[in-house]
C-alpha cells in the first residue's frame, strides 16, 4: 500500500481528501487525515456571530461527516514531522509513516505574542472574533454595549481573510444604526497597512467606503503594546490610540507542530513553491491553504483554487510526470458592507482587484468593487456552498486561474 497522509482536516485538508479519494485506487492507497478535534467550524461564520446573525451551533459540523469513506480520520494532536524519515509523530507517541504528505494545518491567532494584549481584560474590554469562543464572547459584549470608542486593531500581516476586519466595521456600523445608537459609537480601524487593504485600487475603494460610513482609519500603525489600564494601543514610535472596546486581530502563525518539525519560517508558515505548491526542498511533501508562506490571501476560496492545482501536480509526481499545473494566486472574496449589501473582489498574484462585473452562469453577474444586494446574498450563500460543494471537493463554475472576463482595467 502507498500512504498519503494529510495533516489537518480543515477547509484545505478535507477538500483535498475528497478530491484524491475517488481517483486513487483503494486497493493500492491508504489515505489518512489527522486533526486534533472532531469539530469543523465554518470560519467565515465567525464574522456574523457577534451580531447575532449566526449562533456557533449554526456553523459547526462533525469533521468525519465531511471526509470521504475511503479516508481514515485520526483525531489526535500532531507533535512533529520528521521529513527525513517520512514519518509523523503524534502527541500520544504513535508514529505514522507516509509516502506523500500534504500539510494543511492552517493558521491561528496568538494574542499572547503582543505585550499587554492577553491579560485579565482579554474577553472583557479586549476580544477577538477569529475563534469560536472569541466571536461568541464578543457577541455577548456587544449585546449590552451602550456606545463609546470601538477600535478594530490588526496587529500584523498576514491574517486570515484580510477583508474580515473591514467587514466587521461595516457590520458594526449597520448593527449600531439598527439599535439607534450609531451616534454614540466611534468606529476606528488601526492597521499596519498604509490603507484599508493590501492592494492599491481596492484600498482606495474600501477607504472611501470607510470614510462615507464615518469609520476613521489610523494607517501605518506598528502595534508595540497594549496598555489595559489606560485602555490604549501604543505603537513602536510611541503614538497612542485610545479605545473603550478593542476588537483585536492578533498576530497569526502556523501551528507549533511546524516549528517543532523545523519546517517553518519565522511565523511557522511552511516555505512553499508559489506555483507548484510543493514544500521547498521536499519533493514528496505539499502544502495547502493557510499553512503556506505564499503571498496569496489566507482564505478558503484560495485553498479551493490551490486544491485544483495540487490535485494535478500530486498525480503528476505519483505517476513520475513533470508537474505542469501552476497556481496563479487566484483569490475571490465577497465583502459584507452592511445594510444588506456587499462587494466582490477577484484577483491574483499579478492582477489587483479591478472594477467591472464577475460573470457566473445562472446566478451572476456579481459587481466587482461595487456594492450590490446580490453580493450580500452571495456571501450568505457561501455557507451552503462551503459544506455542500467546496469541502466535498466538487467543481465550482469558477476556474482555478483568474479570468479577466468582465473586468475593467
Ligand atoms: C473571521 C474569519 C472570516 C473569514 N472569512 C472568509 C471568507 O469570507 N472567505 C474565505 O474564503 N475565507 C475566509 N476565512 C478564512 C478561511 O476560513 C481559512 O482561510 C480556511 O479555513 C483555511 O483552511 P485551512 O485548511 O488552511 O486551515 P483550517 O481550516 O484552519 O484547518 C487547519 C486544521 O488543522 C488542524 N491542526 C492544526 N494543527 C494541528 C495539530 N498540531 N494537530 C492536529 N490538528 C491540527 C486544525 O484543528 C484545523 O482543523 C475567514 C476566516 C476567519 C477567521
Amino acid at each position: 500500500m502507498r500512504r498519503l497522509l494529510i495533516l489537518g482536516g480543515g477547509t484545505a485538508g478535507t477538500m483535498m481528501a475528497n478530491k484524491v479519494a475517488p481517483v486513487l485506487d483503494e486497493q493500492e492507497w491508504q489515505i489518512t487525515v489527522v486533526d486534533c478535534t472532531e469539530k469543523h467550524y465554518y470560519q467565515p461564520g465567525f464574522l456574523f456571530v457577534p451580531f447575532g446573525t449566526y449562533r456557533l451551533q449554526d456553523i459547526v459540523k462533525p469533521r468525519h461527516q465531511y471526509l470521504p469513506s475511503g479516508a481514515k480520520l485520526i483525531v489526535s494532536e500532531i507533535d512533529r514531522i520528521d521529513a527525513e524519515k517520512n514519518t509523523v509523530l503524534l502527541k500520544d507517541q504513535s508514529i505514522l509513516k507516509y509516502d506523500y504528505l500534504i500539510i494543511a494545518t492552517g493558521a491561528e491567532i496568538h494574542p499572547e505574542m503582543t505585550e499587554g494584549l492577553k491579560d485579565e481584560e482579554w474577553g472583557k474590554s479586549k476580544c477577538d472574533f477569529y475563534t469560536p469562543s472569541g466571536s461568541e464572547r464578543l457577541g455577548r459584549i456587544l449585546q449590552n454595549w451602550q456606545g463609546g470608542k470601538l477600535v478594530v486593531s490588526i496587529t500584523e500581516m498576514p491574517i486570515k481573510c484580510p477583508v474580515a476586519p473591514l467587514e466587521f466595521l461595516f457590520l458594526a456600523d449597520s448593527h449600531f444604526t439598527a439599535r439607534g445608537i450609531r451616534d454614540k459609537v466611534d468606529l476606528q480601524l488601526v492597521t499596519p497597512l498604509s490603507g484599508a487593504f493590501t492592494k492599491p485600487k481596492a484600498s482606495q475603494v474600501l477607504g472611501d467606503f470607510l470614510e462615507r460610513k464615518k469609520i476613521s482609519v489610523t494607517p501605518d500603525f506598528g502595534l508595540a503594546r497594549v496598555d489595559s489600564k489606560e485602555k490604549k494601543l501604543v505603537g513602536w514610535d510611541e503614538t497612542e490610540v485610545g479605545y473603550d472596546l478593542l476588537v483585536s486581530i492578533p498576530t497569526h502563525t502556523g501551528n507549533a507542530c511546524i516549528e517543532r518539525s523545523g519546517l517553518g519560517d519565522e511565523l511557522n508558515f511552511v516555505p512553499t513553491n508559489k506555483e507548484t505548491l510543493q514544500a521547498n526542498g521536499l519533493p514528496n511533501v505539499f502544502v495547502l491553504g493557510d499553512a503556506t508562506n505564499l503571498p496569496s490571501s489566507k482564505a478558503g476560496a484560495v485553498a479551493h483554487f490551490q486544491a485544483e492545482i495540487l490535485m494535478e501536480n500530486f498525480l503528476a509526481v505519483v505517476e513520475g510526470r513533470e508537474m505542469r499545473a501552476r497556481f496563479d494566486g487566484h483569490a475571490n472574496c465577497f465583502i459584507e458592507s452592511g445594510f444588506g449589501k456587499g462587494l466582490l473582489i477577484d484577483f491574483n498574484y499579478e492582477t489587483e482587484p479591478l472594477p467591472g462585473e464577475f460573470p457566473l452562469p445562472g446566478i451572476g453577474p456579481f459587481t466587482l468593487l461595487k456594492e450590490s444586494s446580490i453580493n450580500h446574498y452571495g456571501k450568505l450563500m457561501f455557507r451552503w456552498v462551503y459544506w455542500n460543494v467546496l469541502l466535498r471537493g466538487m467543481e465550482l463554475p469558477i476556474g482555478s486561474a483568474m479570468s479577466m472576463a468582465g473586468k475593467r482595467a
